[in-house]
């Protein structure tokens, strides 16, 4: 789960992590009265959307004035944000935050995250901060300093020194820098974190160091004992069809291809994806039903790969183990009835009640392509997925 800049940052506030004076604004007025309680002269209006890369996309701006922090909220508040993570389509800009301007000395990165390969938490800092750190990962990866916490003693305070030392700060600030890092610890493991990010931690002109942008992510699976951390969930920024996905307890991942999946198991249904990109498809989504899905959740994902407009062809590819393939049967004639199925329909089924299933299917009436194999029913897919986009029946 993801939260707003805003949000992070509250957090941040709570768990004793500098960050400056800031109020988040759903309106101009908001903005306005935001503005009157900060004590300027410099303020900072900043666009709320799950995606950073807002300063180069023009969703930050530096207000020397309040007429300009008006002028500012009025343009950001409402419009498209366009960044390098967003994707091509944007992000609509709904809520701003109003913040007091910082005397910036120097930028620097500072993250946290889950390092899979020793199960330990990592912390990365660099001296590059401000600037895209993928690319200074990539063309200079000594200056990206890590430190690996070992979780039976945690964060040890010379680990910290150690890696202010390193980013050059001041005696004074290695200080600042420790505490805020213990802080932040403390903060990523009580609240089941999966990534902290300050991009860019500041060193001000009095060596102070502060939070200047926030970015922290959940782990999906924690969430069930951190209600105050939900009560942050912004519909608005998630996917809906991955929203409604979730209300039905599916494994869903939109994706940009054309060929819509339903399968049941995860390995399977990376398997499907890959079968599928072999033969010169691209998947629309990655869908595990589950081993003991219901009818009900069958149609529910049925109906939300109908939904995708990019979609140009379906392809159910179900190994039935503890699933039964009449439920699969069941649930997708069910969704087919219900929207209409207006674009080709590949099946593969195999396993429990296999026969059962296809009977069902084939007793439908739906325009059904049987699959005889995953292989045969990729390469269906593929090809009716390619004939029906060019038919332009959807466009
Ligand atoms: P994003 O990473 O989405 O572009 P940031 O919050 O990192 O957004 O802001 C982008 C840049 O704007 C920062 O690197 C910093 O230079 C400047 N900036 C952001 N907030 C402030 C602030 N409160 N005072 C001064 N400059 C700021
Ligand atoms: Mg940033």
């Amino acid at each position: 789960m993801k939260i707003h800049e805003y949000q992070a940052k509250e957090l941040f506030r709570h768990y004793g992590v500098p960050v400056p004076e800031g109020y988040p604004a759903f309106s101009i007025e908001e903005a306005m009265a935001a503005a009157d309680k900060l004590a300027g002269p410099i303020r900072v209006v900043k666009a709320q959307i799950h995606a950073g890369g807002r300063g180069l996309g023009g969703g930050v701006k530096v207000c020397k004035t309040k007429e300009e922090v008006k002028e500012k909220a009025s343009q950001i508040l409402g419009m498209t944000l366009k960044t390098h993570q967003t994707g091509p389509e944007g992000q609509l800009v709904r809520r701003l935050y109003i913040e007091g301007g910082v005397d910036i000395r120097r930028e620097l990165y500072l993250s946290m995250l889950l390092d899979r390969d020793t199960g330990r938490i990592v912390i990365m800092a660099s001296t590059e901060g401000g600037m895209n750190i993928e690319d200074v990962a990539h063309n200079t990866p000594e200056l990206i300093y890590k430190a690996w916490v070992d979780p039976k003693v945690g964060l040890q305070a010379f680990q910290a020194r150690k890696l202010g030392f390193k980013l050059g700060l001041s005696a004074k600030a290695v200080g600042h820098f420790a505490k805020l890092l213990a802080s932040l610890y403390r903060l990523y493991v009580e609240k089941d974190c999966s990534l902290v990010e300050i991009n860019p931690l500041v060193v001000t002109g009095s060596d102070d160091v502060i939070a200047l942008d926030g970015k922290v992510n959940f782990d999906d699976n924690g969430m069930f004992r951190h209600n105050d951390i939900l009560a942050y969930r912004d519909l608005d920024e998630e996917d809906p069809a991955e929203v409604e996905a979730g209300k039905y307890d599916l494994s869903y991942v939109h994706l940009d291809g054309t060929v819509g999946c339903l399968v049941n198991g995860a390995g399977l249904a990376m398997a499907t994806m890959d079968i599928l990109k072999h033969f010169g498809a691209e998947p629309a989504n990655f869908l595990d039903v589950g081993g003991g899905a219901t009818a009900e959740k069958v149609t529910a994902a049925f109906k939300i790969i109908l939904s995708d407009r990019r979609v140009q062809a379906i392809f159910v590819n179900i190994f039935g183990g503890i699933m039964k393939c009449d439920t699969i049967a069941e649930g997708v004639i069910t969704a087919a009835k219900q929207v209409g199925l207006d674009r080709p329909l590949v099946v593969r089924l195999e396993g429990t009640n296999v026969e059962l299933g296809r009977k069902m299917l084939a007793e439908s009436g739906l325009p059904i392509i049987a699959a005889l194999d995953m292989k045969d029913g990729a390469q269906k897919a593929a090809a009716a997925a390619e004939k029906f986009a060019a038919s332009g029946a959807l466009s």
